[in-house]
């Protein structure tokens, strides 16, 4: 206890513990974390096998491209722990019962790529011309949001966009791409094109000035990396010194004095200031008393369930060559697996030697266990010709997670944010706003701990006989500063 205010965080995701790290390094505050289950990492969450898999049961990577994520593992000492890719990095589209290599769209253009985008049978000849044409394609002024597929169709063109991004971008977003907001969901695609004037022309920009810092020796890691021992290793290093109490659901919120009572599974806990880093679903119910319009936002992001069915073989069993990262499928095919990853193909040390490991996302409506990994395999069979028992089955059925951001979902954000300001000094945190990826989450709960810690600054110290007391201006400094991030 320091005598300063007091925030709770609640939810140990990534978001939750990014927020509770700031609010840890702020003079004066006193921080306490509540996570409903008996661990933290949420949607992270890595399990290492005595038969030497390293399974993911969430997310198995993150994009080092946005700055949070790897200013994250830095500061958490992890430098060591990032990890690329393996081997080919091609991706393929299952279409029916076959596999297809996506080409390289935005790639650098040498013969090899422009040979390859020709010869690729996933789109006709036409939607190929139509899609080289991009480059050309005058940019849309304004700042309206637009669907994902709307975007993609007008700069690359239909065949191209059902063919191709449908699939990689739905199957990343959890959704059909006709719904999915492009302003919320791909804001530097939106950026890249008002920019440059096109998508291809500012990507292969940006990888110029990679290579040219490659060249003059700055240390330039691939966009997408992971961690040796697994993604969990970054919740559990963020958790370190935080004392995060385990099985502590919060039931129950009620504004008492200028704070909040919080009622938990293992007590009543008082708190000045709130950070909210649940999922966004579960927080309606908890806020609805006291802020029945926020609690309707926020009941108004849906949610998608997505089931990971995590399966092994002997090499030997497996007849395809596994010679990329895995596939994708087109939202709106009917076959269970929207998407599957090669894992001991992508990354180092993902399973014993001899051994392959496959970690497919299915889309299907809900499934026992069995059911899942039947449907799982059956894809598998089809598509790898795998048909041996595996020696290795793991599933995880999520009800509700991803949340899915439809077109017009920042202006949501924007108003959410309003009536969550309007509380106090309260702020929420996580992947419902402004980005489902590890780095996004990470920023939102960094820039949640700033603003509450800001509004607590600004409101002073909390019992009104410290009025006119020097040690609350003495208080009121450092959490300012450290609101501002100094
Ligand atoms: C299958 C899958 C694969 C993914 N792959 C990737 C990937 O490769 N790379 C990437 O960047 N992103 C990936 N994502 C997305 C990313 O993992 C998530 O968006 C992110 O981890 C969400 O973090 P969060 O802290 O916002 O929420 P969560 O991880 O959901 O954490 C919220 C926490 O709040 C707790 N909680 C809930 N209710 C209460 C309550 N009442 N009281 C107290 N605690 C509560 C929960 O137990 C949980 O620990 C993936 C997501 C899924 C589902």
């Amino acid at each position: 206890m320091s005598g300063g205010p007091r925030v709770a965080v609640v939810g140990a995701g990534v978001a939750g513990l990014a927020a509770a790290r700031v609010l840890h390094a702020a003079p004066g505050a006193d921080v306490v974390v509540l996570e409903a289950s008996r661990r933290v990492g949420g949607l992270v969450e890595s399990e290492r096998l005595p038969e030497g898999f390293l399974l993911e049961h969430g997310a198995d990577c993150f994009m080092t491209t946005k700055p949070a994520g790897l200013a994250a593992v830095r500061a958490l000492g992890l430098d060591a722990e990032i990890v690329c890719g393996q081997g080919a990095r091609r991706t393929y589209v299952a279409r029916g019962d076959a596999l297809v290599p996506i080409p390289p769209i935005l790639g650098p253009l040498g013969p090899a790529a422009a040979w390859a985008f020709l010869r690729s049978p996933l789109l006709p000849l036409r939607g190929k011309l139509r899609a080289a044409c991009e480059p050309f394609v005058p940019p849309r002024r304004g700042d309206a949001d637009e669907s994902i597929a709307d975007f993609a169709v007008r700069r690359f063109g239909r065949a191209l966009t059902e063919a191709v991004l449908d699939p990689l971008l739905g199957g990343v977003y959890g959704a059909d791409t006709r719904r999915l907001s492009m302003a919320a969901c791909l804001p530097r695609l939106r950026a890249l094109e008002q920019a440059h004037g096109s998508i291809v022309r500012g990507m292969r920009q940006a990888m110029r000035a990679r290579r040219r810092r490659a060249r003059v020796g700055e240390p330039v890691l691939p966009p997408v990396a992971t961690l040796r021992r697994g993604m969990g290793s970054l919740p559990d290093a963020a958790a370190r010194g935080l004392g995060v109490e385990l099985g502590a659901e919060v039931r129950a919120i009620a504004p008492a004095g200028r704070g909040f009572r919080l009622t938990t599974a293992k007590g009543v806990v008082e708190c000045d200031g709130l950070v909210l880093a649940t999922p966004a679903w579960v927080l309606p119910p908890l806020l609805e008393a006291f802020a029945p319009d926020l609690a309707a936002d926020l009941a108004s992001v849906a949610h998608k369930r997505l089931d990971v069915v995590t399966l092994a073989w002997r090499r030997g069993e497996v007849p395809h060559p596994l010679d990329g990262t895995g596939f994708v499928r087109a939202v709106g095919d009917p076959r269970p697996t929207a998407a599957c990853t090669w894992a001991s193909e992508k990354w180092p040390e993902r399973a014993p030697a001899g051994a392959v490991l496959v970690r497919s996302v299915l889309t299907a409506p809900e499934l026992d266990d069995e059911d899942l990994v039947a449907a799982a395999r059956a894809d598998l069979a089809a598509l790898l010709g795998v048909t041996a028992a595996p020696a290795l089955m793991r599933v995880r059925r999520i009800a509700r997670a991803t949340p899915i951001y439809a077109v017009g979902h920042p202006v949501l954000v924007g108003r959410i944010a309003e009536r969550t300001a309007a509380l106090g000094p309260v702020a929420l945190a996580g992947n419902a706003y402004e980005g489902v990826g590890i780095p996004d989450c990470i920023a939102s709960g960094e820039t949640a701990a700033r603003s509450v810690l800001a509004a607590l600054a600004l409101r002073g110290p909390v019992p009104a006989d410290a009025a006119g007391d020097p040690s609350a201006a003495a208080l009121a400094e450092p959490l300012i500063a450290a609101a501002l991030g100094r």
